[in-house]
């Protein structure tokens, strides 16, 4: 094994990089980044620096130091295209690399709405002024900009990322609504019970929260800045900033036209994260891996999914092969509000909320006769125990935790 190509040098492919090296990989290692900064992490966009509580050095995974005394080489640009038989990546400037081992970690780009002055690919092209959506440092540079201006907010979904940022907007003083084509907040990730409490948390901060609402379009002035938003009932929301946070959608283009098995939503791995390509794997938000409970491929979007992955692929290529099966957590903070989950909720049919504290509950979430999932609100010491537990696979019941006198800390070992 002498060289690895890592394509995209977020959370995934810098992980991929360093553990390559604590594991004593001996050969070449080029990351490669579209973004012209160095790999950073992104939960802060939404928080802390768009708080202007962080700087963007702050958001650096590391110093410039690290990658040269540990020679792995940081290469600018946008890979075009791969060649799997001779082994080779094609950058935009011509360039090219060979590998023995190829890691596709590209991650997801944000949807858009296919509305008039909402996109890159509304009709009548490009986004008014003060439209934007949050993925990356430069998006976070210019949503914070918009933010010290504007007056009245409007969030197009609600999901982690809108909230996170309505959170934010109301601590500016601005006037926030969220538009939300569900019945809920959060409706792919939480329990109704947590939805519910975010609802209130936000509406006791002064945000509006239209839900059942679809976006009809966007209005600008002449002079191309947005001033409202339009919603399906025909209602006109005055607006000098809107986030659209609808979701994303992975990045698979590179795998597609290598010929790689693609799926409807992200390439397509097995349990060791190989695409169907022995010298490829694809990790962290591009990939659709096999969960190990249920055993149905989805991707996730997580910090500790793209590390878990990164740790993963850098063990095989270091001479330790085993299947991928961490237990998911995610976190999200709103307001002073946090939010911890362990665990995937694939569809719950029983839950026991732990904690008569309004503020801090735990909501477990049972399918059958097994916990599939907590969620914790401002509950961390629930959150850990809920970690060791479901990677353990410790039996509990829906009865039992609801049981009087029931303590979660008991099941540990
Ligand atoms: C605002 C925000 C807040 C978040 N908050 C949280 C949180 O609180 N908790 C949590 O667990 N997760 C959070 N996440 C999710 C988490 O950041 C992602 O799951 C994680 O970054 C995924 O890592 P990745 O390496 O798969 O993709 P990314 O970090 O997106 O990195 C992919 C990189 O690949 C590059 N790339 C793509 N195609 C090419 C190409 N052809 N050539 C070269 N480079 C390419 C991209 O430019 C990008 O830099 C948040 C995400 C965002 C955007």
């Amino acid at each position: 094994m002498t060289g690895v190509v890592i394509v995209g040098a977020g959370q995934g492919g810098y992980q991929t990089a360093a553990s390559l090296r604590e594991l004593g990989h001996p050969g070449r290692i080029t990351l490669i980044s579209a973004e012209d900064v160095l790999p950073y992490e992104r939960p802060p966009l939404s928080k802390a620096y768009l708080k202007g509580t962080a700087d963007e050095t702050q958001l650096w995974l590391r110093p410039v130091t690290y990658y040269v005394r540990r020679s792995i080489d940081l290469v600018g640009g946008t890979v075009t295209g791969i060649d799997p038989a001779a082994r080779t990546v094609r950058l935009s400037d011509g360039s090219g690399y060979g590998y023995d081992h190829l890691v596709l970690a590209t991650g997801a780009r944000p949807r858009t709405l296919d509305l008039p002055g909402a996109g890159p690919r509304g009709i009548q092209g490009g986004a008014l002024r003060g439209v934007h959506t949050l993925r990356t440092a430069q998006d976070a540079a210019a949503l914070r900009a918009s933010l010290a201006a504007a007056r009245h907010a409007v969030v197009v979904g609600a999901g982690f990322i809108g909230l996170e940022f309505a959170a934010v907007a109301r601590g500016f003083g601005c006037e926030v609504t969220v538009v939300e084509a569900r019945s809920r907040p959060l409706a792919r990730a939480v329990s109704v019970r947590t939805a519910e409490h975010f609802t209130r948390l936000h509406e006791r901060a002064g945000t509006r929260l239209l839900f059942g609402q679809g976006v009809a379009g966007l209005h600008g002035d002449r002079r191309g800045a947005v001033t409202a938003v339009e919603l399906a009932d025909g209602r006109r929301l005055p607006a000098d900033l809107v986030l659209i946070g609808v979701g994303v959608t992975p990045r698979t283009e590179l795998a597609a036209a290598a010929g790689l098995p693609v799926g409807d939503d992200g390439i397509t791995v097995d349990s060791r994260l190989l695409t169907g390509d022995p010298y490829i794997s694809a990790i962290g938000d591009c990939a659709a891996f096999p969960q190990v409970r249920s055993g149905n491929r989805r991707r996730l979007e997580s910090v500790q999914n793209a590390v878990g992955h990164a740790r993963l692929v850098a063990e095989r290529l270091t001479g330790t092969p085993r299947a991928y099966d961490e237990l998911p957590w995610f976190w999200s903070d709103q307001f002073s509000t946090s939010l911890q989950i362990a665990g995937v909720d694939e569809g719950h049919d029983a839950e026991v909320v732990l904690g008569e504290d309004p503020e801090g509950f735990s909501v477990l979430l049972f399918r059958g006769k097994n916990l599939r999932a907590v969620e914790s609100v401002n509950r961390p010491v629930d959150h850990l125990i809920a970690r060791q537990l479901l990677r353990k696979e410790v039996e509990l019941n829906p009865e039992e935790a609801a049981a009087e006198g029931f303590s979660f800390a008991s099941l540990l070992p």
